[in-house]
């Protein structure tokens, strides 16, 4: 058993936010209250740290199979452990693409024989995510996948997309989309604009995202399925979300750590700025910090994408598309939300907790009975992220050598320490 002892417990599904001590016997939550004593179990003393339930990344990449030479299962799992997630949700585009009951079985096979933290694994929508038949949905939903995405590109078509929901609405999966107009985005590598045009870089407007999400809340109209809008970077985008919602139809999205904090004007010639959706305008950037703080934004994600040096250190227009994110999304979430006072505590913990898996349909809360999973951490903790100390094997990020104010200092999972500052 094990006894956190001194903890400021943060559940946004109870409202809680007060100092309680929390038991875990195995896998599960034994009790929560003041003051708990165990005899002979082990103590955590969490004094001065925040005692949420586990972090949820629901958009991350981590390469394996197929691009061990930028992540494996076992360093992304391991680097989303130091960033307080308990439970991650690696993105289908492997090599092979996960859109088959046995890919999905042998990345679980993998994840539980070397991952700290959970894995749940999202599933191709279409076959290879090529965007022209199904795949197999209903037998990797058995082997265990949690959703459906094509992510790295949109589900191609209107009609796909219908036939896609229509299938995954009485299963109970949630679709979620890469939105991007591929003919608006083709070519372009950042945010077209003053600074693309000064940079002489190829660059793609912001309609490139929000004619999509158009297009696909249309159609969660239509069927009646639960969409959920990755990585969402633009104004009108969400604005359109909310619009969706109002009509009543099931919409979702999340917004990444990147897109609320840099703009296209931080962007140099450095491939460390390169991802897609690209860093957005200041006006995008200010909706969306609006959207995290009223509730229209669900959860946020990483949308982890790790590129060996080797890979990304090319020019910008050769580099892939993608940054690192588990190791500072928290810390970007305090320094851009939390200490600005845009949000607060509970608000924060509801972003990464019962935001996402309400996301995924299901629920988070620290109770009896429920899984073991605890992210704790430090409002105050002050440090610096070096890039080259990461658990990841990628370095690409633009956030490397940032001083931040708080921190993830332990990752429980199933009622085991994964990690520990
Ligand atoms: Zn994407
Ligand atoms: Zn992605």
């Amino acid at each position: 058993m094990l006894l956190i002892k001194n903890g400021r417990i943060a559940d946004p599904a109870s409202q809680t936010d007060a100092a309680l001590d929390v038991l875990l016997d195995g896998e599960k939550v034994a009790q929560i209250g003041p003051s708990l004593e165990a005899a002979g179990s082990e103590i955590f003393d969490a004094a001065g740290l925040v005692v949420a339930p586990g972090f949820i990344d629901l958009h991350c990449h981590l390469r394996e199979p197929g691009g061990e030479l930028s992540e494996t299962i076992e360093t992304g799992t391991r680097a989303a452990a130091r960033g307080g997630f308990t439970a991650v949700c690696p993105m289908p585009n492997t090599n092979p693409v996960n859109d088959s009951a046995s890919v999905t079985r042998g990345i679980l096979e993998r994840a539980a024989a070397v991952a700290p933290v959970r894995v749940w694994p999202i599933g191709a929508a279409s076959r290879e995510s090529k965007g022209e038949a199904l795949a197999e949905i209903g037998a990797m939903q058995q082997a265990g996948i949690v959703a459906v995405s094509d992510d790295g590109r949109p589900i191609a078509t209107a009609k796909l997309l219908r036939q896609v929901m229509e299938y995954c609405r009485p299963l109970g999966l949630t679709v979620i989309d890469h939105c991007e107009d591929v003919s608006l985005a083709a070519g372009a590598v950042m945010r077209e604009g003053p600074r693309s045009v000064r940079l002489g870089l190829r660059g793609m407007p912001a309609e490139a995202e929000t004619v999509c999400v158009i297009r696909d809340a249309l159609l969660a109209g239509l069927t009646g399925a639960r969409l959920h809008v990755a990585h969402l970077s633009a104004k009108a985008s969400l604005e359109f979300v909310r619009g969706a919602r109002q009509r009543g139809y099931a919409v979702t999205c999340e917004v990444t750590p990147h897109h609320f904090t840099l703009t296209d004007e931080d962007v140099v010639y450095d491939s460390r700025y390169k991802m897609n959706p690209p860093l957005a305008s200041r006006e995008d950037r200010e909706a969306l910090l609006a959207g995290l703080a009223d509730g229209s934004v669900d959860a946020i994600a990483t949308d982890h994408a790790p590129h060996h040096t080797s890979l990304k250190d090319v020019e910008f227009d050769r580099a892939p598309f993608g940054i690192t994110g588990f190791e500072t999304a928290l810390a970007l979430a305090l320094e851009q939300l939390f200490h600005t006072g845009r949000i607060g505590l509970l608000r924060l913990v509801e972003l990464f907790t019962t935001g996402p898996a309400r996301v995924l349909g299901c629920e988070r809360r620290i109770a009896a009975g429920e899984p073991a999973d605890l992210t704790l951490f430090s409002l105050e903790h002050e440090w610096t992220f070096h890039a080259e100390q990461s658990a990841s094997k990628s370095r690409n990020t633009p956030f490397d050598g940032r001083s931040f104010r708080g921190a993830p200092m332990a990752t429980i999972v199933a009622g085991r320490i994964a990690w520990r500052r």
